[in-house]
């Protein structure tokens, strides 16, 4: 998510605290909320974490330049629900060169340059692919806000989103929405994470980065300044194209009307930008809350619908039929929960649970329709986008096995799912000849997903 939804920040200033409660069922009913700067919720409220800690600072990245050998962990590659025990991996200067059972080790060559580490007791697990995120913005109570934030501000809170990420064993980002402004950095106008993306390219202690660009939505919906309007197909495509020429790797739609859970745009409309990313290599992906937005963005052509928090069973069909991936993110009322408890302010309002509990029951249906009816889902934090925060990806597993998803189809939607989402074969994956992009956690992540929050060690 990202912006406000069914009510634009300026009118959002104006509103007064009981206003703003007697709209919460209209509220409830469309998007979800915006938040009024100086509202009562705490800046420094952190989202917290179910579990666990992070022991590897950015700065211990293992060196990309020697040979590591990992003696006999397990490996959970999120493909098969089997646990492979006992496995020993050799890297060197970044790539996997064997993966081979603890007892059946090929020599890893002279000791002189070898790291070896003893790995029993921890579980090897491909680097995360987050498949929703928003780079510039640190997430918490007051997330809308910091899309105003300086570029300056938000490049430095990119910088932090980054750490954090890969501190918790994310490889990839697939950022979909952030300003566009002037790059401090390189001058060039145009979405804010592009530069960023283009900057960290062979760093060791980022997550390599696929970016929508800036959002696209209909007049009125988001932040003025903030999106880029398109009134009609003309301006979409128009839109559309001009992300891509900028340098976006593919096209994130805005699919929510200003006062309405329909969709501000025909499926028709839709499927003219569709065509015309697709004509030129790219994907183009839908924020979509309602259901009356997600059938048209499926309708339209889309590529996946991100948050699908009301879908049914008739469009999760069509869904599987076309091949559109659904981007769960229930983690956002999750943290809009936890946010509540922690301090207060509207989410911690009867109004505000009860929006956030029942955007989370139905965003948990949807899930649960769409694995059934045979979707491709994939996990993604929106950290920046809603409450939710950089490094938090393994709480979005731990809520797809609350809906009934085995653990090991989680971690597939954590990992390989997103890199074939991102069109990069390697994200998400660990294989002979392939990157070293895994990492290590202490116990077993089929048996509890919770496991995922204890990195012991990056790659
Ligand atoms: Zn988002």
């Amino acid at each position: 998510m990202s912006g406000p939804g069914d009510l634009s920040r300026s009118n959002l200033r104006t509103l007064t605290r009981r206003r703003m409660l007697r709209l919460g069922a209209t509220v409830a009913g469309v998007g979800y909320v915006g938040w009024v700067s100086g509202w009562k919720a705490s800046a420094a409220a952190l989202v917290g974490e179910p579990s666990g800690n992070t022991v590897i600072r950015a700065g211990q990245v293992a060196s990309a330049a020697r040979r590591v050998l990992y003696r006999g962990a397990n490996l959970a590659d999120g493909r098969s629900p089997a646990l492979q025990l006992g496995r020993s991996v050799l890297t060197d200067r970044g790539r996997v060169v064997w993966i081979r059972p603890r007892d059946a080790e090929e020599d890893p060559g002279p000791s002189h340059g070898l790291d070896v580490v003893d790995a029993r007791g921890l579980t090897i697990v491909p680097g995360f692919v987050d498949a929703h995120c928003h780079l510039t913005s640190p997430g918490g109570a007051n997330w809308l806000d910091h899309f105003r934030d300086s570029p300056s501000t938000m490049l430095a809170t990119a910088e932090r989103n980054g750490e954090l990420a890969r501190e918790a064993g994310t490889a990839w980002l697939r950022e979909i929405g952030s300003p566009t402004v002037i790059d401090p950095v390189d001058g060039r106008r145009r979405a804010l994470a592009l530069g960023i993306r283009d900057r960290w390219v062979g760093r060791a202690d980022r997550p390599r980065i696929r970016s929508g660009g800036t959002w696209i939505a209909p007049p009125a919906v988001m932040d003025k300044g903030v999106a880029i309007v398109a009134r009609n197909a003309d301006e979409l495509v128009a839109a559309a194209l001009g992300q891509l020429q900028q340098g976006a790797d593919l096209v994130k739609l805005y699919i929510q009307a200003a006062n309405s859970n329909e969709s501000p745009w025909t499926a028709t409309e839709i499927r003219r930008a569709s065509d015309a990313v697709h004509a030129r290599g790219a994907i183009v992906t839908a924020h979509a809350m309602s259901l009356g937005p997600a059938k048209a963005a499926v309708l339209g052509g889309v590529d996946a619908i991100e948050h699908g928090f009301r879908l049914d069973a008739d469009l999760c069909a069509e869904m599987a039929r076309r091949g559109t991936r659904l981007v769960t993110t229930l983690i956002v009322p999750r943290s809009w929960l936890k946010i509540g408890q922690q301090s207060g302010g509207y989410w911690a309002t009867r109004a505000g649970r009860r929006y956030a509990t029942r955007l989370l029951e139905r965003g948990e249906e949807s899930a649960r329709l769409a694995r059934r009816a045979g979707v491709v889902i994939c996990a993604g934090t929106d950290f920046g986008g809603g409450g939710s925060r950089a490094g938090q990806l393994a709480w979005e597993v731990e809520s797809l096995v609350a809906t009934g998803m085995q653990p090991w189809q989680a971690l597939g939607a954590a990992t390989w799912r997103g890199g074939e989402l991102l069109d990069e074969s390697d994200a998400g994956r660990i294989r002979e000849g392939g990157p070293a992009d895994f990492f290590l956690v202490a116990g077993d992540p089929y048996r509890n997903p919770a496991a995922l929050w204890n990195v012991r060690r990056l790659a």
